[in-house]
C-alpha cells in the first residue's frame, strides 16, 4: 500500500514541505488502516512499531513519530526507529533471502549517494559519498532542464532508449585520490551549458540523445566505482539500493559488470526501490532482533546520519 503525492508536486516542479506535512496527516491512517487490511491483520497482532526518524523533511517525519508513538503507547509495542537509508538497502531483503551480510552496496537516491559495505544488519562502513549533488537529484535537475517535468529520473530512463548514449561525451565526476567518491554537478552544468549554447545558436537538440549521453555517464562512473570497491575489498555480493535503483540500464551495467567480475548482483523490483514503508518494516525488523528500542523521546531528526542511533 503506497500513497504518492507525487502527481500533487509536480505542479510546483518538486516536493513542496507543507503541502507534504499536510497530505501525511491526512492519509497515514487510511494507509496504516488499508495495509493491515491487505495483510490480513490488526493492530493486536502486531509485535513492535518500526518508524522512519530521519533523514528527510521534518514535517512530514514528525507525522510518521507521532503516530507511531500513540500506536506503540496505545497498544504497549515496542518502539522501533529506522533510519531511512537502512530502509533503501533493506528493501533488499524483501526479496532475497538468501542475501545476508556483508555485502557491498550502492545507495543511490534523491538524497543519497553512498558506496557502503554493509558489515551486519543495520551496520554501515561508508567507502564513498557524493560531493556535491546525489545521484536521483541529478537526474531531476537534468530532466527539468531537457523539459520533461519531474521526478524526473524514470523520463530520463525512457527517454535514453530511443537515444544514442555516444552522442555527447560528458565529463564523469572522478576525484583525484578518492576513489568511491563520486560528483554530478560537474555533469549537470555540462547538460545545462550544452542547452544553453544550443539555443543561442539556434540549434535543436536531439532530447533522447542528451538524456542518453548524460545517463551513461553517471551510470559508467556509479558502476567503476562499485566493481574498484567490490575488488579492492573482495567483496562477492554487489546490491544496489534507492530511487536511481530502479534505472534499467544502471541495473543492466551493474548486472553485466558483476558478472565479468564473479561477483553475484542483487537489486530490490522497482516498486520498493523508491521509498515505501515495507523496507521500514524490514529494516525495523532487523533493528527489533538486534534489540533496539526506542523511547516517548524519539524526535525526527532531518539530518540523521547513516550508522548513527
Ligand atoms: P532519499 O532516499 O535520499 O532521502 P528520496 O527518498 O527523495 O531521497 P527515493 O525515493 O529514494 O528518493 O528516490 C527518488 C529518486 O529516484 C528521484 O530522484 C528519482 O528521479 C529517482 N529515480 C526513480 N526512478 C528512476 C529511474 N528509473 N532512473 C533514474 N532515477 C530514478
Ligand atoms: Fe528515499
Amino acid at each position: 500500500m503506497i500513497s504518492s503525492q507525487i502527481e500533487l508536486h509536480k505542479l510546483y516542479g518538486g516536493v513542496v514541505p507543507e503541502i507534504a506535512s499536510r497530505k501525511h496527516i491526512e492519509k497515514i491512517n487510511q494507509v496504516i488502516e488499508q495495509a493491515l487490511a491487505d495483510a490480513g491483520v490488526t493492530l493486536e497482532d502486531l509485535d513492535a512499531v518500526g518508524v522512519t526518524y530521519g533523514p528527510g523533511l521534518v514535517g512530514a517525519l514528525l507525522v510518521g513519530v507521532a503516530e507511531a508513538k500513540a500506536i506503540s503507547y496505545a497498544k504497549k509495542l515496542p518502539l522501533v526507529g529506522v533510519h531511512h537509508i537502512e530502509g533503501h538497502v533493506s528493501a533488499n531483503y524483501i526479496e532475497h533471502p538468501d542475501l545476508e551480510p556483508p555485502f557491498l552496496c550502492l545507495i543511490v537516491s534523491g538524497g543519497h549517494t553512498h558506496l557502503v559495505i554493509v558489515k551486519d544488519y543495520g551496520e554501515f562502513e561508508i567507502l564513498g559519498r557524493t560531493r556535491d549533488d546525489a545521484a536521483g537529484e541529478a537526474f531531476d535537475k537534468v530532466a527539468r532542464a531537457i523539459g520533461l517535468g519531474y521526478p524526473g529520473g524514470p523520463k530520463i530512463d525512457k527517454l535514453s532508449d530511443e537515444g544514442n548514449p555516444e552522442a555527447i561525451e560528458f565529463p564523469k565526476g572522478k576525484i583525484e585520490g578518492a576513489p568511491y567518491d563520486f560528483s554530478f554537478s560537474g555533469v549537470k552544468s555540462a547538460v545545462l551549458n550544452y542547452l544553453n549554447q544550443a539555443k543561442m545558436r539556434g540549434q535543436e537538440v536531439n532530447a533522447a540523445d542528451l538524456a542518453a549521453s548524460f545517463q551513461k555517464a553517471v551510470i559508467e562512473v556509479l558502476v567503476e566505482h562499485t566493481m574498484q570497491a567490490a575488488k579492492d575489498y573482495q567483496m562477492e555480493k554487489v546490491a544496489v539500493a534507492g530511487g536511481v535503483a530502479s534505472n534499467r540500464h544502471l541495473r543492466q551495467a551493474m548486472k553485466d559488470a558483476c558478472e565479468r567480475n564473479g561477483c553475484l548482483f542483487y537489486h530490490p523490483s522497482p516498486i520498493f526501490c523508491t521509498d515505501n514503508a515495507a523496507m521500514i518494516g524490514v529494516a525495523a525488523y532487523y533493528e527489533y532482533q538486534k534489540g533496539t528500542r526506542h523511547g516517548w523521546d524519539l524526535n525526527a531528526i532531518p539530518n540523521l546520519k547513516l550508522g548513527e542511533r
